[in-house]
This record gives structure tokens, sequence and C-alpha cells, in this order.
């Protein structure tokens, strides 16, 4: 091309849109900041700090083009449901706005994911898609996903057609505070479209997951009830999750936008897909679970130099066991033992309720035993402590 062509000022102006078009860092942190900054009680379901996150959420949306109206459903609550484009058929990107409530910003969880798909909506929305985009803020994701659950039976736009539900919750902050900053995408498993369309666009610190290793724990669940294709997206937990620590400064928002601008992407290629994603009645599991669950263990044992010896007995048998072992339960129990170490608010029940039993039915008792030390570690002074310490002498003998 000549060097006269490039300077041509349509091809500036389109330099010029490009980047007025492109994932904003400011913009996301600006969002996050605000939803976290509206008041200082937070944004517990039901609550005025709630009312406000959802007026703000509707003041962007309508900002940047779409219709928005609120779906109430008792107790103060309500989804923020907006849409843009005249289309039937629509792809749905939806984040739970609730919190924790008074004293706790819930920037990670999930002002930022609410930031996320303010951002991917603004991005597509001036794109001329092929499809509608819906936009679903949900509220009272933390006592239940009852927003969700309650949109996924009172649909304002049939779920029908809906082509995918990109849904997402706690973002900007690394799993288990490593330095490695994954992403992880869940749901592939029921749909080879949506499977194909993130192979495609697969990046280096995308983590690819069945959902049953984390089992319903946010707002995809309800979807998958109803078998709307769909995609959950998540840099998952850490060691302020659920707590006061869950404030926006510690949020990464660089590598959040660089993610972003993946997934909008991802989103844009579901869009403009000549084939609609179909749900799977059983599930395809990615390939590498095992591997990349590995891998993890190996992160933590060489990061946390101070890792409790229930953790260092337990990976040492998981990472011999995912080798041949390909069940399920492998899986769904390496997962627990990372996301007891990543979120210690978790971690006496991981270890009681669900890590030391299994241990303890492979006839492992020295693991099972190390468990419930581990758990006791973390239980209040009293019966309970006393329970798991009794039950780890048990085994010992
Ligand atoms: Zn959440």
């Amino acid at each position: 091309m000549k060097l006269r062509k490039i300077l041509h000022p349509a091809v500036w102006l389109f330099v010029l849109f490009v980047s007025i078009s492109a994932i904003s860092v400011d913009r996301i942190k600006i969002h996050t900041e605000s939803l976290t900054g509206l008041t200082s009680e937070g944004r517990r379901a039901g609550s005025e700090g709630a009312a406000l996150a959802a007026q703000y959420i509707a003041g962007q949306l309508g900002e940047i083009g779409f219709q928005t109206q609120m779906q109430e459903f008792g107790g103060n609550r309500k989804n923020v449901i907006a849409k843009s484009g005249t289309a039937e058929r629509y792809i749905l990107l939806g984040a739970h706005y609730d919190g924790q409530g008074r004293g706790f910003p819930s920037a990670s969880d999930n002002a930022a994911g609410v930031a996320v798909v303010l951002e991917v909506a603004r991005e597509l929305q001036a794109k001329n898609l092929p499809v509608s985009l819906v936009v679903a803020g949900f509220d009272d994701e933390e006592q239940g996903l009852n927003g969700s659950r309650y949109y996924t039976d009172h649909p304002i736009y049939p779920l029908q057609n809906a082509a995918a539900a990109i849904i997402f919750d706690t973002m900007g902050r690394s799993f288990i505070d490593l330095e490695t900053f994954a992403l992880f995408v869940l749901g592939t498993e029921y749909s080879k479209e949506l499977a194909e369309i993130v192979r495609k666009r697969t990046r280096p610190e995308m983590v690819i997951l069945g959902s049953d290793l984390i089992g319903p724990r946010s707002d995809f669940a309800p979807f998958a009830v109803k078998r709307v294709p769909y995609l959950f997206f998540s840099n998952a937990t850490h060691k302020d999750y659920h707590g006061e620590g869950d404030t926006p400064d510690k949020i990464d928002y660089g590598r959040l936008a660089e993610q972003t601008s993946t997934i909008a992407e991802i989103v844009e290629d579901i869009a403009r897909s000549s084939t609609s994603p179909a749900f799977l009645t059983q599930p395809i599991y990615p390939a590498g679970e095992g591997a990349t669950l590995t891998q993890y263990m190996a992160h933590v044992e060489s990061e946390y130099k101070d890792l409790p010896p229930a953790y260092r007995l337990m990976f040492a048998d998981l990472k011999l066991r995912l080798q041949s072992d390909n069940s399920r339960d492998g899986l769904r129990v390496t997962t627990s033992a990372l996301l007891a170490i990543a979120t210690p608010s978790f971690s006496r029940f991981m270890l009681s309720l669900i890590l030391a039993p299994y241990f303890e039915g492979l006839g492992k008792p020295a693991i099972a035993a190390a468990s419930y030390e581990e758990a006791a570690r973390w239980a209040p002074e009293g019966p309970t402590r006393r329970q798991l310490e009794e039950r780890a002498r048990s085994l010992r003998q």
C-alpha cells in the first residue's frame, strides 16, 4: 500500500474510530469504583446501596442506547434488564450486582463483573451485530442465585431466542493470589459450537474447565437448568473473597481489560456465527482438565512455602491420581482443595465436608486426619473444633 493512501484522512478517521471503540481500562475502573463507592452500606440485596447500583447500571446502559427496565421480584429486589437491537435472536450478557453489605466493597465480586458487562455491551453495541444484545444486572445472587433464577423463570425476552448466555462473576484478581492470572472459562461442555469458538480464541492464560468442578455456584446455573447454551467467565476466588478486603484498589484493571477484549471477540464470534449454539444433553468435557489442575497444584506448592501438611499430602496423592483416573470425582476434589486454599472463609467446610471424607473413603486415614486437623485450625474455639480434632485423633489410631 502506498504511503499516501495510509495517510488518507478517511484512514485516520478509521484509526480514531477503532481507538474509541476499543475496550477501555479507564471505563472498567470507573464502573468498578462507582459501584463500590455509591454508599458505605454496600450492595446487599434489598438495601438502599443495591438500589443505587441498579440505578447506576440502568443509567450507563441508557447512555449507550439500551432500552432499560427494572424487573422487581419482591423485597425491594430488582434485576436490571436492557436490550439493544431489533433482532429477535439475542446474546445475553449477565452479572450480579449485589454484594455482601455494610463494610464490604465487594469489588471483584462482583462490581468488576458488572463493569466488564457494561464495557463489552458498549463495545459490541456499536458493531451492528446480526443479533440483539440483552444485558442482565442480576440482584440477590449471594443468597442463592435468586435474581437469575427469577429471571429464567420469568424471562422478559424468550429464552429460546437466546443464542447464548454469557455470565461473569468474580473478576479482576488472580486465583489463590498466584502470579499467574488465569481466566477461567466454564460451560463449553454443553455446546460444541461455543467450545469451538472459545478454542479459536484461546490465549495462554485461559483455563477451560467443566462447570461441575465448582457446582452451581453462580448465575450460569439457572440458564443451564433451562438448557440455554452458556459460558461462564471468572478470575475466581482469592484471600479477600467475601471479605472486607475485596476493595477496588486491588483489582488489576490492565489485565482485566485485556481479558475483556478477548471476551468481546468471543461474544462477537458467537453473534456472527452461522450456526446457532445447541445445548448438549450429555456434556463433552474439555481436554486437559487434569493436566491444568496438576499445574495449579505445582504453582501453589512453589509459591506457598508454608503450605500446611494436609495440602502437601493431598496434592501428592491427587497428582498421581489424576495421571490415570479420568473420573469427575478426582477433578472435583482437586478443585475443592484449590478453592479451600484460595479462600480461608471456605477452608473449614471444604476440608471437613468434602476433602477429609473423600480420603477417608479411599482408605487414606493419614490424609483424612491431616485434613480434619487443618479444618480444626479454621474452626472457632469450642465444640466444633473439638469434634474435628477428635475425628483426626481417631483416624490416627
Ligand atoms: Zn459473586
